[in-house]
């Protein structure tokens, strides 16, 4: 059987990517990208920790930290080193869609004030929490579809710094996050198909009118550059922690993706500072594969998974999608080391184990994650760390925890 057949089949697969040896040279950005995105968060790093509390310890960066974890290993059966890095965690909207999100949000508020003269780049950024600041953005509107994650971040960023938000909502949004939204004075507009319509939707709506940006998930440059940091902190970060991450002693990284846009364009990152000492794979359910099916038929976003007879409906709610990132996907085709795929039933299970072992929380998609390491391990007996990218979580309300870990 070939991938095809098997993604159809809704059986676990592992794809190792055949193209890797064309490399980073391919890839239209390099180093000089991830360093300009930096500098923005930074300028923006007072305002930031001026209007979030939550930010006040770290200065204004959204950034998470990475924890080891030795009682999952053991329940997994791992043997190498295993580590979490807790985007699940990260201030303002506890996903990974705090990088990106937050990112192409605050670049489009920089160019409109400094466009309209109400700005410098060396000026304190704290002024854009003024009145002046909040009015000016709120002739401006801002839209993204999303299944919901993307929508927390663009919601909550656009509506502190002014802008009119509206947020199309698919099908697998859970209401929590609606209401979260509704409560912050976000539009939600709710679609009763899935993501690829809500963006569709989104898109359509947003061409008319000239004052609004649409923030592309399928298509997003600025999305994917403000994910592309993390490989820049990480980097840092291992070092910080005294690991020496080398030919010996790789890093195998294991990210969820939906879309592709937050997995690739960390991936990107990774590979920018960690070269080929560090392995990236990505992980789906075998409801929604559209990242593999786009890289294993090479038809990217040109084929979706409905395509094979596939629902893209899973319980892993922040990756049912079903075609691929135009932009992100190609890149992948040169710099992704691999793609698993895993069934729904296992993610709760996943989800347990983590909470049990080590008494985190995560949602299940971020929960992909735990698929990897055994496997990798029982494919190339590979050496080096394990690291599981958890990409959210930490805003999931008490009552919707307890439902998901009901019969622990
Ligand atoms: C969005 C999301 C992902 C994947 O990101 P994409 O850009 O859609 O590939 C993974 N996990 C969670 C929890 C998410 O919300």
């Amino acid at each position: 059987m070939n991938y095809k057949e098997k993604l159809s089949k809704e059986i676990e697969i592992f794809y190792q990517n055949e193209n890797l040896n064309n490399g980073m040279d391919l890839i239209p950005f390099t180093t000089k990208d991830i360093d300009e995105a930096e500098a923005r968060l930074i300028r923006f790093a007072p305002y930031l920790k001026k209007v979030f509390p939550e930010l006040s310890s770290s200065e204004g960066i959204i950034e998470s930290s990475i924890v080891e974890c030795k009682n999952l290993a053991n329940t997994l059966g791992t043997k190498q080193p295993l580590y979490m890095k807790l985007d699940s965690h990260l201030p303002i909207s506890g996903s990974v869609k705090a990088r990106g999100g937050i990112y192409e949000i605050l670049k489009f508020a920089e160019k409109i004030a400094i466009e309209n003269k109400y700005l410098s780049l060396t000026d304190d950024y704290c002024v854009m929490a003024t009145p002046k600041f909040k009015e000016l953005f709120s002739k401006y509107r801002v839209s993204v579809g999303s299944t919901g994650n993307l929508g927390l971040s663009i919601g909550i960023i656009s509506s502190k710094l002014g802008f009119e938000v509206s947020v199309h909502m698919s099908s697998d949004a859970k209401q929590w996050k609606k209401d979260l939204l509704r409560e912050k004075g976000v539009k939600v507009i709710e679609y009763p198909n899935d993501y690829e319509e809500a963006v569709a939707q989104g898109r359509k709506l947003a061409e008319k009118d000239s004052m609004c940006h649409f923030v592309d998930d399928e298509n997003s440059l600025d999305l994917f550059m403000g994910y592309s940091v993390a490989g820049k902190r990480l980097f840092e970060q291992f070092k910080a922690m005294g690991i020496g991450i080398n030919k010996d002693n790789p890093l195998n990284v294991y990210i969820p993706c939906g879309v592709g846009g937050a997995p690739g364009g960390i991936t990107f990152g990774i590979k920018s500072y960690f070269g080929e000492n560090a392995k990236v794979y990505f992980i789906e359910p075998t409801k929604a594969p559209c990242m593999v099916l786009g890289l294993a038929t090479k038809l990217h976003n040109r084929i979706s998974v409905k395509d094979i007879g596939l629902s893209g409906l899973t319980v892993a709610d922040g990756l049912a999608v079903g075609r691929s990132s135009a932009l992100v996907s190609p890149m992948m085709e040169n710099i992704l080391d691999g793609c698993f795929t895993v069934r729904d039933e296992k993610l709760n299970v996943y989800m347990k184990d983590l909470y049990k072992a080590e008494g985190i929380f995560i949602e299940p998609s971020a929960a992909a994650s735990l698929h990897c390491p055994n496997q990798i391990e029982k494919l190339n007996a590979q050496k080096g760390i394990h690291l599981l990218w958890a990409t959210g979580g930490s805003m999931v309300p008490e009552k919707e925890k307890e439902l998901y870990l009901q019969e622990l």
